[in-house]
């Protein structure tokens, strides 16, 4: 007997409408998230101590969301970091969580991982150092703070979030000193075609930049930063013109730009480890962000009572997030006997129409082969653990081919983060030694637990006076 009919892990735009929907059909749910409130990253809750603030669309889907939840009965456990998924005994999944510094086990006979996206940042000399933060990682801190990461920022990478990122910094009342863009215009020119699916978003992104446009800041399209430069703090930075592969061409010619703050990413991972730990198989689209698991289009992956959705299975985006969440909750009610999958071709066509506009964002982030050639030799990949190009590379260059074999020799990806954000790289820096694809050196084996955690929890309330001693040998 299960303690749920499905866990679901993830409450973000994929897991809570999976939940909403699976309760429809009276299914005993538990959704798992390691968030204060539900709302994922897109409709990430505003922090407790923000009294009021101005409503956007976001805010306004995720307050929406939030309400749905708690009026539909569904069991949201906040505050939960999932550290364990196996099957037990009986053929049931056991879902092992930390909440309020404990350990605690649940069994369910199906899962939905929801788990969205990581993002990827490609290191250079001065990346670890304070004032530098992730791209993605700056609209946690708008959405959820109302903050700023500093006076005078710039903003740098690939995609759609630098445009944003750059728009909410000018709205909040920061000052752009320069948008280093990777893309060139005709990249931008281009992906707007696809984005036609959403006028809508295609007219707010054009809002966007117009308020950069008003704000006269610069924006150095088809460049790179090259070095972060400062010695306790970022000081400032030095960009270079990048070549139709993003390789740099700068040939010793430097633009020093000040700022006391850089917001840097390069579009999104999928967040995997929880269905790679469940032992499902996982397959490389660069389109799609890189690795994720394969699943069909109601989020069937091939471990039988494992489903999943959103951005973990490929980044189709925000938009498409919702009807993926809905999709994999009517596949696990047929799974769970509780209904049947019918007249599910208009969500299906909804949710692919939808993607279009995701894809196409995507897109925009698929990094070209002269990328990694940005790195330098001294850049710190590994932050958790401070490994440096030139130790991964003497690493792979003495046979230690394997993500397994780096990690063992290196220390790279054994700190906090478990690989999550320097695995992607230390893959693109072996494939430039190696020559071998991304398929060919596959993944690092994923092992739990998929979050750090607080050795006391483990222990529990253990004391050595509880230890038995054996009673001394006879001499
Ligand atoms: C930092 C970041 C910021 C982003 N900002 C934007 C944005 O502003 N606009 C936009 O359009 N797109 C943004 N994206 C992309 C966006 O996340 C998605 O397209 C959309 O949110 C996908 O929904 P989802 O439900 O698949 O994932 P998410 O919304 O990311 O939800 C996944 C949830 O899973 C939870 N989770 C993951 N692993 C565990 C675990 N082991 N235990 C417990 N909980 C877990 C996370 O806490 C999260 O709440 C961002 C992505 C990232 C990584």
């Amino acid at each position: 007997m299960s303690d749920f009919d499905l866990i679901i892990i993830g409450a973000g735009a994929a897991g809570s409408h999976a939940a909403l929907e699976a309760a429809k059909a009276g299914a005993k749910i538990l959704m798992l998230d390691e968030q204060a409130e539900a709302g994922g990253q897109v409709w990430r809750a505003k922090s407790p101590s923000i009294i009021s603030a101005p409503k956007t669309p976001e805010t306004i889907a995720g307050d929406k969301l939030r309400s749905d939840l708690k009026s539909n009965n569904i069991l949201h456990i906040a505050n939960a970091r999932v550290w364990q998924i196996e099957k037990n005994n009986d053929d049931l999944w056991n879902i092992g969580y930390l909440n309020n510094g404990q350990l605690h086990n649940a069994t369910c006979k199906a899962i939905i991982a929801a788990t969205g996206a990581q993002e990827r940042v490609i290191p250079v000399v001065g990346a670890q150092l304070p004032g530098v933060i992730g791209l993605a990682a700056a609209t946690a801190l708008f959405k959820q703070h109302l903050t700023i990461p500093g006076k005078q920022t710039i903003v740098a990478g690939c995609g759609p979030l630098l445009i944003f990122t750059a728009y909410e910094i000018l709205r909040l009342g920061g000052k752009i000193t320069a948008i280093v863009s990777l893309n060139s215009k005709t990249d931008w020119a281009k992906a707007s075609i696809n984005m036609m699916a959403r006028p809508d978003l295609l007219l707010r992104g054009a809002g966007w930049l117009a308020k950069i446009a008003a704000a006269r800041t610069p924006i150095y399209w088809q460049s790179t930063i090259t070095e972060i430069i400062g010695d306790t703090h970022i000081d400032s930075v030095n960009i270079s013109r990048v070549d139709a592969n993003w390789s740099s061409v700068s040939q010793g010619r430097k633009t020093n730009i000040k700022a006391d703050s850089l917001c840097m990413g390069h579009g999104l991972n999928p967040a995997i480890e929880a269905t790679k730990l469940a032992d499902a198989t996982h397959i490389y689209t660069p389109e799609l962000g890189g690795w994720h698991v394969k699943t069909d289009d109601f989020g069937r992956t091939d471990k039988v009572g494992l489903f999943a959705a959103g951005d973990n299975a490929g980044i189709y985006g925000a938009g498409a997030a919702p009807y993926r969440g809905k999709l994999a909750a009517i596949a696990v009610l047929q799974f769970l006997k509780l209904a049947n999958a019918e007249n599910t071709d208009r969500l299906v066509a909804r949710m692919k129409s939808a993607a279009k506009f995701g894809l196409a964002t995507t897109k925009l982030t698929v990094l070209r082969a002269g990328m990694i050639k940005n790195t330098q030799q001294t850049a710190i990949i590994c932050r958790c653990e401070t490994v440096s190009r030139q130790q991964l590379e003497i690493e792979i260059s003495s046979g230690a081919l394997s993500p397994n074999a780096i990690k063992s020799g290196t220390r790279c990806g054994m700190g906090p983060c478990g690989g999550r954000y320097c695995s992607d790289v230390v893959a693109l820096i072996n494939q430039t030694i190696s020559g071998k694809t991304r398929q060919q050196i596959g993944l690092a084996t994923h092992r739990p637990p998929l979050r750090p955690l607080p050795i006391s929890a483990i222990a529990q309330n253990f004391d050595y006076d509880d230890l038995p001693i054996p009673a001394p040998a006879p001499l």
